[in-house]
């Protein structure tokens, strides 16, 4: 089976929906209360898990309710979970999302324990990251992990994938190490300082990735699909046509497919394919990680 290791974030999303997002001192009662497992590395480690990756999901939760209940989760899914730390000092993370009726939200997160993720966490699980094929990161844990785990994964010859998000900039050392990057259209001009709307605007801000090291660009762009950049390829592979319900997590789901189609060696394209059929069944459906599908729904 192919393997996966994903090094990143666990949250629990607590939803409170209400007819209005409350202002400054408001109080409003009779709102409905969710509260769904999220984080993009937690999100992007089910997904690939759905599609059929061996997958070792390197974390750090709190000892808490949150956290137990996110491990046994992954446990559910059947992620190795031997590598999610639980931290004495910081509480899990966790985010608070208000949504109104017009589905418009306001939300704050917490990070806890993810800020903790350290490059001992990372470390300990060399010997994982040894047998695997993909080492898929994020950057909702501390960069410096985020490079130490970029350095080690080039390191062990594996074919590093950054989704660079949320969005934020990085180090030209992180960028040389990666194999893969796939910004949607927002991270791609933070961390070029082109505004990205288009195939042409994608293919300009992918040449400055590729400028610094960077193997593989990948730009997501939503409904259009995803615009590919490699030494032999500029192409845009098109999104699967279908009724959009819930985009979240489309980028999430996008992720871990793409480590999975690259991890079972696809092709570049036919893994950016594989990955946009996977998003655009996530995206007719509900919900961050149950709207992740499985294997059995794709057509191979
Ligand atoms: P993010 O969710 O990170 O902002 P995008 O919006 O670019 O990222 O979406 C990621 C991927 O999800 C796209 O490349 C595409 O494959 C898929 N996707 C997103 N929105 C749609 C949609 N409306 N229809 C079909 N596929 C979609």
């Amino acid at each position: 089976m192919a393997k996966v290791v994903v090094v990143g974030s666990s949250n629990t999303d607590m939803v409170v929906k209400s007819n209005h997002l409350p202002v400054p001192g408001e109080t409003i009662l009779g709102g409905e209360f969710l509260m769904n497992p999220g984080g993009k590395g937690a999100n992007q480690a089910v997904a690939a898990r759905r599609l059929g990756a061996e997958v070792v999901f390197v974390a750090r939760v709190g000892d808490d309710i949150f956290g137990r209940e996110s491990v046994q989760g992954f446990g559910k899914e059947k992620i190795n979970t031997d590598f999610i730390a639980v931290d004495a000092e910081n509480p899990s993370g966790v985010a608070v999302i208000m949504v109104d009726e017009k589905g418009e939200n306001c939300i704050a997160v917490a990070s806890g324990a993810n800020h903790a993720l350290s490059a001992g966490d990372v470390d300990k699980a060399v010997v994982q990251i040894e047998s695997a094929s993909v080492l898929l990161m994020q950057l909702e844990s501390p960069l410096a992990t985020v490079e130490h785990a970029a350095a080690l994964g080039a390191k062990k010859g594996k074919c590093v994938i950054l989704n660079p998000a949320p969005a934020q900039s990085v180090s030209d050392e992180l960028l040389a190490n990666l194999d893969f990057i796939t910004p949607n259209e927002t991270e791609a001009e933070i961390l070029t300082g082109i505004k990205v709307t288009d195939q042409e605007s994608a293919q300009r801000a992918a040449e400055v990735l590729r400028g610094k090291g960077v193997g593989t660009v990948v730009v997501t762009l939503g409904s259009r699909g995803a615009y590919v950049q490699s030494e032999a390829l500029s192409v845009l592979v098109p999104a699967r046509n279908v009724d959009a319900v819930d985009t979240t997590a489309a980028g999430d789901t996008f992720n871990g497919a793409l480590a999975v189609g690259l991890a079972d060696g696809l092709s570049i394209e036919a893994a950016v394919g594989f990955a946009n059929q996977a998003a655009a069944i996530s995206v007719t459906r509900m919900g961050a990680q149950s709207s992740a599908p499985f294997l059995n729904e794709l057509e191979l």
